[in-house]
């Protein structure tokens, strides 16, 4: 009875972001004070961070009805006129989340520049694509300059058909790589990214470096899944939160784990502990091919093997099984 209802729980996640001008005399900081203290009442957990540019975030609850009495509350507190615009996905048996968190920061995503505002300088020639015209766009010009606007590590889970992965180790390095790439001002470009948040500046940027015609995924790979599972998104969608992945049908991911060492994603490929000898998962490719030392189930062990501890298996040689 116990295992049937821990199965059944289930937990509702909403993301969202929204550029506007706070039109209120409070401070950010106060906002987001009381922004935290009102979901912390409400067992809502996730991240959210606010500027004077607006707010993005992801958060979760095992309720709807709190998840929908947030989404009033946002629109509530920001006095904004427009639909601020949710992605919601879900997530069983666990909080995706473990805290509560509402900070501040100078930009509600980090592109380093506070002149890209869409709020105020979105140019006509940036369009949103519904999933759809996106959908109908790549299947009628399926040799579009298509441009993956997240990070490296994320884009080797899942990307659409036919995008260029930049290699980006941060949002920070867009303008530069943008400079940098072989794509050509007068075509048209297609740019996505997670929830569309970072397009949003992305779009900008790459207008002001004289793109003339610059699409972006409206809601990013989380609304388009939501309509074309089974379109031309390929592999799953990275996420900032301990799901690390949600697949096609939006669920939390059955094949990554965050790497023990150094936190980014990693195949469930399971190994003996060189160190302790016990049946792991979750070390990433990059730190398993770096050193022996980071075949080891967690950050103790790996400490232990480099100062040369006797062990248990220690001389057994650790192979990489894949799991399940
Ligand atoms: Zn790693
Ligand atoms: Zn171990």
């Amino acid at each position: 009875m116990a295992s049937e209802e821990k199965r059944q729980k289930k937990y509702y996640v909403t993301t969202f972001y929204h550029f506007f001008n706070w039109n209120t005399d409070r401070t950010i900081e106060d906002i987001a004070d009381s922004l935290e203290a009102w979901c912390r009442i409400r067992t809502i957990r996730g991240l959210i961070i606010t500027s004077t540019e607006g707010f993005n975030g992801t958060v979760a609850s095992a309720s709807k009805e709190t998840i929908n009495e947030f989404k009033d509350h946002l629109h509530k507190i920001s006095k904004t006129t427009e639909q601020i615009s949710f992605k919601d996905s879900f997530c069983d048996a666990s909080n995706p989340f473990r805290r509560t968190k509402v900070k501040v920061r100078e930009e509600i995503v980090t592109i380093g520049n506070t002149q890209i505002n869409p709020s105020k300088n979105l140019p006509k020639n940036v369009k949103h694509l519904s999933p759809k015209m996106w959908h109908d766009f790549i299947k009628n010009n399926p040799d579009s300059q298509i441009v993956d606007v997240r990070n490296d590590y994320e884009i080797e889970l899942g990307t659409f058909k036919g995008a260029k992965n930049w290699k980006m180790d941060e949002f920070t390095e867009f303008p530069k790589l943008t400079k940098d790439s072989t794509f050509k001002k007068d075509e048209p470009v297609l740019m996505f990214c997670t929830g569309g948040i970072r397009c949003e500046k992305a779009s900008i940027e790459m207008h002001s470096q004289g793109f003339k015609e610059v699409y972006q995924l409206d809601g990013g790979i989380l609304n388009y899944l939501a309509e074309y599972p089974d379109g031309y998104f390929n592999g799953e969608c990275f996420v900032f939160d301990h799901r690390v992945a949600v697949d096609k049908d939006l669920k939390p991911s059955k094949n990554y784990s965050l790497c023990i060492h150094c936190g980014q994603p990693s195949t469930k490929e399971s190994f003996d502990c060189i160190q302790c000898g016990d049946e792991s998962y979750g070390v990433c490719h990059k730190c398993w091919d770096q050193d022996t030392r980071y075949h080891t189930c967690s950050k103790n062990c790996a400490h232990h093997f480099s100062l040369g501890h006797i062990t248990k298996n220690k001389h057994s040689d650790s192979k990489r099984i894949k799991y399940g």
